[in-house]
C-alpha cells in the first residue's frame, strides 16, 4: 500500500512524523557518510537511497501526505549545539510544516542556549547519547532537564542499546534523569531497541514517557533486532503513548515500509490513527495544522 493510501484508508488529513532529520549539509554528509561504512560495524549494509538534499526531502515528504515532521539535530562535541540550533531556526521558520527543534549537550552554555530556545517556542528536542557519547546525569544538564521538564517540551532521546551501545545507553543513566524529574516528556527513539521491553516498561513507570517507532517492525530491523511477539500486547495498552517516526533520509528501504510495517503490525484502525496522527499532533502542538 502508499503512504497516502494507508491515511486515506483511515480518514486521516496525512500523518505526524516525529523522527525526521534535517540538518547542516556537511553534518548530513558526515551522518551518510557513517551509515555507508555500517558493514564495518554492523555487519550488513545500510544503503540510503533518498540522497542528500533537504529541499528535495522536504518535497518528497509531503508528497507522501506527511503533515508535520521535526529535524532531529544532535551535537557530537562541545560548542556545536547552539550553532545547530540556530540552523534548525531557519529551517523550522522557512518550512511551517517542521516542529522547531533544538539540542543540547552537557556544557556551561547549555542552559543559556536551552532557555533561549524555550522562549523562541521550540516544540521538540533531541538528545542523542549513543553518538553525543555523554552522561544524562551529568550535573551541568540536569537544570537543563528540569527547565525543559517545566515547559513540557518533549525530548527525542536515542537511549537504546542499538544499532550500537553508547557508554550512556539502555535504561539505566535515563530512569535516573526521570526519578529527578519525573514530569519529563522523553520520547524513546526507535521503541528502545533492542531493550524493547525496558523501555515499555519505562513508560508503565512514568507517565509521560513515550516510544516513537522509528525503524522498529520493519524487515530490515526485524532481522537483526526482533521485535518480542509476546510483548505486542503492550503496544495496544501504549496506544497514547506511541509515535509514528521514520529517520527519514537515513533509511535503507523506502519510506512506505516504515508505515507498512505498523499496519502489518495489525493492532486496529484505531491504534493507527493514534500512532499516524493523533499522538503526534498532541505532542508537537500549538503548530499542528
Ligand atoms: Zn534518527
Amino acid at each position: 500500500m502508499s503512504v497516502e493510501e494507508v491515511w486515506r484508508g483511515l480518514g486521516l488529513p496525512g500523518i505526524v512524523d516525529v523522527h525526521t532529520h534535517f540538518m547542516p549539509q556537511r553534518v548530513l554528509d558526515k551522518v551518510q557518510a557513517y551509515f555507508a561504512g555500517a558493514d564495518a560495524y554492523l555487519g550488513f549494509p545500510w544503503p540510503i537511497s533518498h540522497g542528500n538534499d533537504a529541499q528535495e526531502h522536504v518535497r518528497e515528504l509531503r508528497g507522501f501526505g506527511v503533515v508535520l515532521f521535526t529535524s532531529m539535530i544532535y551535537p557530537h562535541k562541545p560548542d556545536m549545539a547552539a550553532w545547530l540550533n540556530e540552523w534548525a531556526r531557519e529551517f523550522a521558520a522557512a518550512t511551517p510544516d517542521c516542529a522547531l527543534t533544538a539540542t543540547f549537550f552537557p556544557e556551561e552554555s547549555a542552559r543559556e542556549y536551552v532557555q533561549d530556545a524555550l522562549e523562541r517556542n521550540t516544540r521538540v528536542f533531541k538528545a542523542h547519547l549513543q553518538v553525543g557519547q555523554y552522561d544524562p546525569r551529568d550535573p551541568l544538564l540536569d537544570p537543563v532537564w528540569g527547565m525543559i521538564a517545566d515547559a513540557g517540551v518533549p525530548v527525542v532521546t536515542h537511549c537504546g542499546l542499538g544499532p550500537v551501545p553508547g557508554r550512556f545507553t539502555g535504561a539505566g543513566p535515563m530512569t535516573e534523569v526521570l526519578v529527578r524529574h519525573p514530569r519529563l516528556k522523553i520520547v524513546v527513539a526507535h521503541m528502545g531497541l533492542p531493550g524493547y521491553g525496558d523501555f515499555l516498561d519505562l513508560a508503565g513507570r512514568f507517565p509521560d514517557v513515550y516510544l516513537d517507532t522509528t525503524m522498529a517492525f520493519t524487515r530490515f530491523t526485524e532481522k537483526a533486532w526482533p521485535f518480542p511477539s509476546a510483548e505486542l500486547p503492550r503496544l495496544l495498552d501504549k496506544q497514547d503513548r506511541i509515535l509514528f517516526g521514520s529517520d527519514f533520509p537515513n533509511i535503507p528501504y523506502d519510506y512506505a515500509e516504515a508505515v507498512d510495517a505498523l499496519v502489518r503490525l495489525d493492532l486496529g484502525d484505531d491504534w493507527l490513527r493514534a500512532v499516524l496522527y493523533g499522538n503526534g499532533v498532541q505532542l508537537l502542538r500549538p503548530t499542528a495544522p
